[in-house]
């Protein structure tokens, strides 16, 4: 029988901090809503202040032990996690499904995908290696990569349990404890996986979860004693994170939106570009940083790329997550009333609505695959980064119309061409401003593949190798070997 909420829910929840539900010291509590209905899941006590203290405290406090853990050990643990989490996925699937409203098959995607992360970084624990600095015969230099402490992580309500995943798996398997803030529209995976973390057997108080919203968000970015922060979110609340951290002198990664290019030059294979561009714009609503925001597809194939978009908008299947539809409905009340708000300035604008543009009547947070076509790059729509399922297309002459417009935001995280011709295609990506540039496909690479912004998408790299960067800092030891007679 399929889970359901009755199945999978605790009977309380609050911060999890040492290895166990308590209760808030504050009195706050919120209600995580299922957005296909807008029916409440459950209630949970949202973290104080005082909570984030503590459950720094407790991070601190765990810490010495656990970066003393031999690494092989630590990457046992995690290689447990991995398993753990494949053991309850369907649990976890639902669980996500219901709280984010993200279809069952996505649902099930992220959660092998947290899985991985465990899986990856596991391997990495005891390959964490220094180096030797050669240096002449009377000293002798080596580095050693150190964790920082403890690691304070933000995390927003797209993808709750997979980034929850990404930033908390590469932070313990390199010896730091964690303390982990969701989103409050999504907190029940994260609380989830650190019930499912212990049962793997990660010591108490190395992983920490104080859910709620921008209370112990602030708390937790301004607190004194957290060593390194990851933030994934909007660029204001980055700002904002960002300008706490400045006080403290703690190092960031910021995670923060795009509004990135998608460029379909004549000799593309226009099917093929149409189904990325589609996939890309409406998977999980378009609730993805990387999504295909913009179109910008050349003249002379405007016409049938825009044709066969608006059919894929057309033929896309909307209903609840766990009923397993093509899109779900936008993740909560005040963010599907900001898409709303996109599409009638849209419709205000000189843009064509090509389809789409409609909330669904009856309940929950539903918006139809929105096109608009013929959009000015200057203006609001093509510009601002709007997390929905809003296609914007956009027509142009030539090569280099297209690589100034891709690169005319203030955004750089994601960027594509669609081009048979491999000399065009590879040095049009290599002109985009973004982190991470797709060719004939979008959302290429995955737990392996380094990822993160340019410009105001963000600073630094998750996933890959790379990610360990953020969760290690260099320690050089320099020996005088010289024998003095
Ligand atoms: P948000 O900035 O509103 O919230 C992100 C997190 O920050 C949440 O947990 C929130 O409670 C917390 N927060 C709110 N105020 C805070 C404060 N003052 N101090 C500290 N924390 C605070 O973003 P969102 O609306 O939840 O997420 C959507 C945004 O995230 C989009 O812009 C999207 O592009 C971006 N995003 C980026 C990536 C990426 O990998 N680059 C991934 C997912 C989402």
């Amino acid at each position: 029988m399929a889970p359901t909420p009755d199945s999978i829910l605790y009977d309380s929840y609050g911060p999890h901090i040492d290895g166990e539900f308590v209760r808030s010291a504050g009195d706050d509590q919120f209600t995580t809503t299922d957005p296909a209905t807008g029916e409440p899941i459950t209630t949970l006590d949202a973290a104080s202040a005082d909570d984030v203290d503590q459950a720094v405290a407790v991070a601190r406090e765990a810490a010495p032990e656990w970066r003393s853990t031999a690494p092989d050990e630590r990457g046992r643990i995690a290689t447990r996690i991995a398993d753990t989490i494949r053991d309850n996925a369907d649990d976890l699937a639902h669980l996500e499904s219901y709280d984010q409203g993200k279809p069952l098959t996505q649902a099930r995607s992220d959660v092998e995908g947290a899985a991985r992360f465990f899986e990856y970084y596991a391997g990495a624990a005891d390959k964490l290696e220094g180096n030797q600095v050669p240096t002449d015969e009377d000293s002798l230099i080596v580095t050693s990569r150190e964790p920082y402490g403890v690691s304070g992580q933000i995390i927003p309500w797209n993808f709750p349990l997979n980034l929850t995943a990404r930033g908390v798996a590469p932070a313990i398997v390199a010896g730091n404890t964690v303390v982990a803030k969701p989103a409050p529209t999504t907190p029940l995976s994260a609380l989830h996986l650190a019930e499912l973390c212990r049962e793997a057997g990660l010591p108490d108080g190395v992983f920490n979860v104080v859910p709620g919203g921008s209370e112990p968000g602030a708390a937790l970015s301004a607190h004194d004693d957290v060593d390194a922060l990851t933030f994934t979110g909007s660029v204001a609340t980055g700002q904002a994170v960002m300008e706490s951290a400045a006080k403290t002198i703690t190092p960031v990664t910021l995670e923060l939106g795009g509004k990135n290019p998608a460029i379909v030059m004549p000799d593309a294979d226009l099917d093929e570009a149409a189904f990325w561009i589609g996939t890309g714009i409406f998977t999980n609503a378009g609730q993805i940083c990387s999504a295909t925001d913009r179109a910008l597809v050349h003249e002379s194939v405007y016409d049938e790329v825009v044709d066969r978009l608006v059919a894929r908008a057309e033929s896309t299947e909307l209903g609840p997550g766990v009923d397993d539809p093509d899109m779900g409905p936008l993740n909560h009340e005040a963010h599907y009333e900001s898409v709303l708000e996109y599409i009638d300035a849209g419709r205000d604008s000189d843009a064509t609505l090509a389809a789409g543009g409609e909330p669904l009547e009856g309940d929950g947070y539903f918006v139809e695959p929105t096109i608009f076509t013929d959009v000015d790059p200057q203006s609001r729509l093509a510009q601002e980064e709007i997390f929905g399922p809003v296609l914007t297309v956009i027509p142009f002459a030539d090569r280099e119309e297209a690589i100034e417009i891709a690169n005319d935001v203030d955004f750089g995280l994601t960027g594509g061409v669609f081009s048979n011709d491999v000399k065009q295609a590879l040095s049009m990506a290599r002109r985009i401003e973004a982190g991470n540039v797709y060719v004939n496909e979008w959302f290429g690479g995955s737990v392996e593949t380094p990822f993160g912004g340019v410009k105001a998408s963000g600073i630094g790299r998750e996933k890959g190798l790379e990610a360990l960067d953020s969760y290690l800092q260099t320690r050089t030891i320099t020996v005088n070997l010289d024998e003095r007679e």
